[in-house]
């Protein structure tokens, strides 16, 4: 699913509330101008490739192990729960209940619903970076094993850039700190996956917030 938004999502109001809002909404910009860079690298490097991800292809969203940051994860919970249509709350309540069930809850995301990811304007770095060339991916098939050469390699310094961006969240913010945090690789040691991170507040706040509607 490829759709990189032309300008930089703004919740003035939210973002004034919420501190960690912009660093958020401001590293996933990062980490999408960062694909929109890398894109012509590649096709430039790989003549006559066109990229294979489009709305409803969702097979990487089934059985991959999606990697996931607590504030990325924070959010995903914000905007479904506060910005969120009743219809997308209905359906997360939907894909949340019905995840546990799945045949293979050994990897995959919950917000995937009929080939459609329900909280794409949010989705994490690893969904964003993750772009495939020529042909969708197989279910089952993790392309970055059977063809490395359509997967695209985005540029890192963006990546570098957005986690810098979302360092203070976890209580960096001298210079210094950001600096040996970014190299240390901080981010890392706190990811998690989307199919093992505890989303019950989500799941309560969206089955209230269906009920009382
Ligand atoms: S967040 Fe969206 S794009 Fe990412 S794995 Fe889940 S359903 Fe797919």
């Amino acid at each position: 699913m490829l759709n990189l938004a032309q300008r930089k999502p703004k919740f003035p109001v939210e973002e004034e509330r919420l501190p960690w809002l912009s660093m958020l909404l401001d590293a996933l910009w990062v980490i999408d101008r960062g694909v929109a860079a890398s894109l012509p690298k590649h096709v430039a490097e790989n003549p006559g490739q066109a990229v294979a991800c489009h709305k409803g292809c969702h097979a990487c969203c089934l059985d991959n192990d999606i990697p996931v940051t607590p504030l990325e994860a924070v959010g995903i919970t914000w905007f479904v729960a506060e910005k969120a249509a009743r219809v997308v709350k209905a359906d997360v309540l939907t894909a949340l209940q019905a995840f546990p069930h799945r045949a293979n809850t050994e990897a995959g995301c919950p917000f995937v619903l009929n080939g459609n990811c329900l909280v794409y304007p949010v989705r994490p770095i690893a969904c964003r970076n993750y772009i495939v060339f020529s042909v969708p991916c197989a279910l089952g098939e993790d392309p970055t094993e059977t063809r490395p050469g359509d997967v695209l390699r985005p540029i890192g310094s963006f990546a570098r850039q957005a986690f810098r961006l979302m360092l203070p969240y976890y209580g960096f913010h001298q210079e210094q700190d950001l600096e040996q945090a970014v190299r240390d690789k901080y981010l890392f040691t706190v990811t998690g996956s989307m199919h093992r991170a505890d989303w019950s507040r989500l799941k309560a706040l969206v089955e209230a917030s269906v009920r009382g509607s």
